[in-house]
C-alpha cells in the first residue's frame, strides 16, 4: 500500500480491504481472546463485519477442544458463533484421515487431549492413548513389558498439558514401534506451535510443537502437519463454504502460521499486535515474514471503517 513492507492498516486500506474480501479467517488466541479473556472491541467488530455481510470463520491450531467444545467457549465468552464456523487442528487431524481415506478397520494411537480423541470419534475413528496414557507410572514395574497394537495406522499428536516424563517414555515407545513396524503408517502433528498463551497474562513455551519434537525425536521422522500454515485445512474450509482465496482476509497474531497460513493459500493477510508478535519482531531485519497490512487489535476495523 504505502511501499513499506509492513503497512499499517489506515481508513482507507481497511475500506478497501472490507470491500474486496468476501470472508474474514480469524485466528483464536491472540486475536479474539488471550487464554479464557475476551480481547477488547471483538463482539462489536463481529458484528459490525457481519452487518457488512461478511462471512466469519474461526481458525485455532489449539488441539485440546473439539469444535462443539470450542463452540461452547464462544457462547461463554458472550459471542454467537456456530460449530460449522470452526476449524481447529483436532478437526483438521480427523478430517486428514478420512480425506486420505484411512480404514475406519484401523486405529489410531493418540498422543494429546479429548478434543482429539472427540473429533476421531465423530468422524467414525477408534482411538487410543490420549488423557488415559498419563495414569500409571509403569516405569516403576521392573518387569513391564507391553506390545503395542498392530491395528494402528496412524499416531496423532497434539498438545497433552499433563505430559510428563513417564507418558514421553510411553507414548514415545508406542508411536515408535506403530511406525517402525508399518511404514505406511501415518504420523500427523496437529500444530507445530512453539508457544501458547497457558494463562491470559503469559505467553508459555509449550505448545504442541515441543511434544510434536519428543515424539518426532523418538520416531525419527517429521510429521505431516495438518493445523496452520498447512494449506491443507484451507482445502478443506472451501469444500465447507462457497469462498474463493483471493477474496479471503486472514486475520492472525502469529507470522509463522497465521500470516504464512494465509499467504500459503493466496488470502489477503491482516497482523494484529494483540497476541504473540511484537511492532520490533515484526520490523526485524530478520523477519522474513510480511502481513498485506498491520493493526493494533481487530477492534481497531470499527473505528477505521466508521471514521
Ligand atoms: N496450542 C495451544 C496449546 C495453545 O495454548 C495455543 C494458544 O494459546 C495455540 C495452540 C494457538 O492457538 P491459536 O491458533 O488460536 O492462536
Ligand atoms: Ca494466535
Amino acid at each position: 500500500a504505502n511501499g513499506l513492507p509492513n503497512p499499517l492498516l489506515t481508513a482507507d486500506a481497511a475500506r478497501s480491504l472490507v470491500d474486496s474480501v468476501d470472508a474474514f479467517l480469524f485466528d483464536c488466541d491472540g486475536v479474539i481472546w488471550k487464554g479464557d479473556q475476551l480481547i477488547e472491541g471483538v463482539p462489536e467488530t463481529l458484528d459490525l463485519l457481519r452487518k457488512m455481510g461478511k462471512k466469519l470463520v474461526f481458525v485455532t491450531n489449539n488441539s485440546r477442544k473439539s469444535r462443539r467444545q470450542y463452540s461452547k467457549k464462544f457462547r461463554a465468552l458472550g459471542l454467537e458463533v456456530t460449530e460449522e464456523e470452526i476449524f481447529t487442528s483436532s478437526f483438521a487431524a480427523a478430517m486428514f484421515l478420512k480425506l486420505n481415506n484411512f480404514s475406519p478397520e484401523k486405529k489410531v494411537y493418540v498422543v494429546g487431549e479429548d478434543g482429539i480423541l472427540e473429533e476421531l470419534r465423530l468422524a467414525g475413528f477408534e482411538c487410543l492413548g490420549g488423557p488415559e496414557d498419563g495414569k500409571k507410572n509403569i516405569l516403576l514395574e521392573a518387569n513391564f513389558y507391553f506390545e503395542h497394537d498392530k491395528s494402528v495406522g496412524a499416531v496423532i499428536v497434539g498438545l497433552d498439558q499433563y505430559f510428563n516424563y513417564y507418558k514421553m517414555c510411553y507414548s514415545c515407545r508406542y508411536a515408535s514401534l506403530c511406525i517402525r513396524e508399518n511404514p505406511g503408517c501415518l504420523f500427523i502433528a496437529t500444530n507445530r506451535d512453539p508457544t501458547g498463551h497457558m494463562t491470559s497474562v503469559q505467553e508459555w513455551p509449550a505448545g504442541a510443537g515441543t511434544m510434536v519434537a519428543a515424539v518426532s525425536c523418538s520416531v525419527q521422522k517429521e510429521p505431516i502437519v495438518v493445523g496452520k500454515p498447512s494449506s491443507f485445512l484451507m482445502d478443506f474450509l472451501l469444500k465447507s463454504f462457497n469462498l474463493e482465496t483471493s477474496r479471503m482476509c486472514m486475520v492472525g497474531d502469529r507470522l509463522d502460521t497465521d500470516i504464512l497460513f494465509g499467504q500459503n493459500t493466496g488470502c489477503k493477510t491482516l497482523l494484529v499486535l494483540s497476541g504473540v508478535t511484537t511492532l520490533p519482531e515484526l520490523q526485524d531485519a530478520s523477519n522474513t515474514i510480511h502481513p498485506d497490512l498491520y493493526t493494533n487489535s481487530v477492534y481497531d476495523l470499527v473505528g477505521l471503517l466508521q471514521q
